[in-house]
């Protein structure tokens, strides 16, 4: 059994450092690749996404997946309005992330190291991201939508950003009054309801 390692809580100043590169002749090593498996473990059982420091290693490395089943689960008009599109296990080392075009987009977000709570957070639409994998071969992907937020959110964690320092103030609640008042709703209701419009 996978014991899965505590996830570090807003609070813990390892989420507010910023995260150091991984030397790219260390990702072969035994240490990094127990780190990507201990994360790749830990995100599977949680969410679609998590950077290093969220279990405490202050090192430049994204898990993110979005598996078919998963998304499956959500309402079809939600996942067109959020543009999210399954995609494979991304390992993402020492990634910069880059704006493409102007276009944003506000939806809400959930961190697992700001447990219970959730809020609206502006990103792009799409992003370019290059970055080593698993491997130490250098990638790039330009992902959209829903995974190009997933990527931004992880990418701030590396930086020490979570997205409290990003959101609508008065978009911020708990998951319950969320899933409650406003989950399947368009974004645009919710900001009605917000005081946002
Ligand atoms: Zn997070």
């Amino acid at each position: 059994m996978f014991n899965a390692p505590q996830i570090s809580q807003i609070g813990d100043p390892v989420l507010r450092r910023k995260a150091a590169e991984v030397d790219p002749r260390d990702i072969g090593s035994a240490e990094i690749q127990l780190l990507i498996e201990a994360m790749i473990a830990t995100m599977r059982a949680a969410g679609v996404g998590l950077a290093a420091p969220q279990i405490g290693t202050s090192l430049q490395v994204i898990v993110m997946e979005d598996a078919p089943e998963f998304s499956a689960k959500i309402p079809q008009a939600e996942r067109l309005e959020k543009e999210r599109e399954p995609f494979d296990l991304k390992v993402l080392i020492n990634p910069v992330v880059r704006e493409i075009g102007t276009e944003t987009r506000d939806f809400f977000e959930g961190c697992l190291s700001i447990k219970g709570y959730t809020a609206m957070v502006r990103r792009q639409r799409e992003v370019a991201v290059s970055y080593l994998d698993q491997n130490g071969a250098p990638q790039s992907w330009q992902p959209r939508g829903w995974a190009a937020r997933i990527a931004q959110h992880e990418y701030d964690h590396l930086q020490g950003v979570l997205f409290t320092d990003r959101m609508f103030a008065r978009s911020f609640m708990s998951d319950e009054e969320y899933r409650k008042r406003y989950a399947g709703k368009p974004i645009g209701a919710v900001k009605e309801a917000l005081g946002l419009m």
